[in-house]
């Protein structure tokens, strides 16, 4: 993480307030680096991945650089898939938000031309889209660019892949000379350094180097899910894993407070840890934590820096982090004092690229983390039950309890399994989910290798479900087993009232 801060980048004040609005602490690697040089009106080179802030790194100076009240193309931003775009013209559209009468536009193959048409004459600063589209619009003169500032080709080795290198370069060649131009791409294959060397001039050079580090002691494990089942996932993990304490990190502060508040909904000892919090409520933070007052601390990148808690058996990655540099950090959160540790990645299939770089950058494969199956959850769940209840049998009030429900049985003529059945039920009424009765859902999983896709009619978000194991590598089952058998995390069930020292965790 670069140690200057958004508001030091020099960003137009309107930009600086929606980022401050977001709730990012600092800038990534590469915004760091790329922010200053596209500010300054420079071409720029920047190989990076999805995940590494790069959307931001282009959005931020760009906007900051054009004249915002001149409703005209003004930032042309090319991207591989329908996805992408979609996604790159809704950041637009959140660091613009506190301009007005602002408009960005994503232009697409497969919609109906019609209201990108609507779009286009109605005004927009912004355009996003992929180059089929976009290249259409330039030819009918529905879209025109005498008014463009920049230029940016977002994943451009992705749009070589998916064969639209000759759409892209014939929009570049109508490109006015004088526009800032911008290209992003994970890899640098000939024919992108080509496009660099014809498209770009004295262009700034961002690459976001990483030494090769070993993890040690820690087991690393990857899980592909789709972006809006991430919460379910980490559910599962936090039902299954044998966790002592656990960090997770996450992007924004406000996501910090959003999560725990979640966790918390679902019966964790949880908190979160952010710079929002001033130092005391932080030192206090980690003490809960250190004392098992709190087993989950929700944090970002900045606040969790240098924290050291034997007790941390995992750290989950509920969101990638920017670089190798910055996972290095997260797990070395885990595994202290000699002991070993375990991480967890949640990747989208966005995402998935970056894993490559980081298995090179740490030397050592993720394996595959395999979710238990619904029939084995639900299994799992019968035994913690049965455990919990076990708990009980040696209770004190149990013998009143016997005889106060022995003459309600006789009274009604039930016998004592109705009895316990109807008290279940009673119980499951007052916090459902605390009773196993139903067959958990199974996750829908994700391929971890990138699906092939073709020029015209592939799918446009490259988004898959593959089959089971998708990884290549498969690696032995992702999990330390279910929670140490009965029990669940081989706590004792709790002491006193309550069925258990624990709410069961609701089904995810
Ligand atoms: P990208 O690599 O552009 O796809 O960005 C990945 C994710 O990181 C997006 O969800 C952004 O909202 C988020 N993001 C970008 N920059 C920052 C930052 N400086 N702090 C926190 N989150 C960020």
């Amino acid at each position: 993480m670069s140690e200057l801060s958004f508001a030091e980048l020099g960003l137009d004040p309107a930009v600086l307030e929606a980022v401050t609005a977001v709730g990012y602490e600092k800038p990534s690697p590469i915004q760091a680096q790329s922010i200053p040089a596209l500010l300054a009106g420079n071409h720029l080179l920047g190989v990076a991945q999805t995940g590494t802030g790069k959307t931001a790194a282009f959005a931020l100076p760009l906007l900051s650089r054009i004249d915002a009240s001149v409703t005209e193309p003004q930032i042309l931003v090319l991207a591989p898939t329908r996805e992408l775009a979609i996604q790159v013209a809704e950041a637009f559209t959140t660091y613009a938000s506190k301009f007005r009468q602002f408009h960005v536009l994503p232009i697409y193959g497969g919609q109906d031309f019609y209201p990108q048409i609507k779009g286009l004459r109605r005004g927009a600063q912004v355009i996003v889209g992929t180059p089929g589209r976009m290249l259409d619009h330039l030819r009918k003169g529905t879209l025109k660019l005498d008014s463009l500032k920049a230029l940016v080709l977002d994943e451009a080795d992705e749009m070589l892949r998916m064969g639209f290198i000759d759409d892209v370069e014939a929009i570049l060649a109508k490109t006015p000379d004088n526009c800032q131009r911008a290209l992003f791409s994970a890899t640098m294959p000939p024919q992108i350094k080509k496009v660099a060397q014809t498209y770009l001039r004295n262009a700034t050079e961002v690459k976001i180097e990483s030494e090769t580090r070993t993890v040690e002691r820690i087991s690393q494990f990857v899980l592909p899910v789709y972006a809006e089942r991430k919460l379910d996932a980490l559910t599962r993990i936090l039902e299954v894993e044998p966790i002592d304490a656990a960090i997770i990190f996450v992007r924004t502060k406000a996501e910090t407070t959003m999560l725990a508040e979640k966790l918390s909904a679902r019966g964790h000892a949880v908190a979160p840890l952010s710079g929002d919090l001033n130092q005391r409520q932080r030192e206090q933070t980690v003490e809960d934590l250190k004392r098992g007052k709190k087993d989950i601390i929700i944090a970002t990148d900045v606040a969790a820096r240098g924290l050291d808690v034997s007790r941390i058996t995992h750290v989950i990655n509920y969101d990638v982090p920017y670089d190798t540099e910055a996972y290095i950090h997260r797990v070395g959160r885990t595994g202290r004092a000699g002991r070993t540790g375990k991480a967890i990645l949640l990747v989208t299939p966005r995402e998935r690229s970056w894993l490559k770089t980081l298995e090179r950058a740490t030397n050592s494969p993720m394996e595959a983390y395999e979710l238990p199956s619904p029939t084995d959850l639900k299994k799992m769940r019968e035994q913690q039950f049965e455990s919990q209840l076990l708990g009980f049998a040696e209770d004190k009030k149990l013998a009143k309890a016997m005889s106060l429900l022995d003459e309600i049985a006789e009274r009604n003529e039930m016998d004592m399994a109705m009895v316990a059945g109807a008290l279940a039920c009673w119980m499951e009424a007052a916090q459902p989910g605390s009773l196993p009765l139903e067959q958990p859902e199974a996750l829908p999983v994700v391929s971890a290798t990138p699906p092939r896709r073709d020029r015209k009619g592939g799918r446009p978000g490259g988004f898959k479900n593959g089959p089971k194991g998708g990884f290549k590598k498969g690696g032995p089952k992702g999990r330390g087993g279910p929670g140490g058998g009965p029990g669940g995390r081989g706590k004792p069930p709790g002491k006193g009232g309550k069925p258990a020292g624990k709410r069961p965790p609701r089904q995810a």
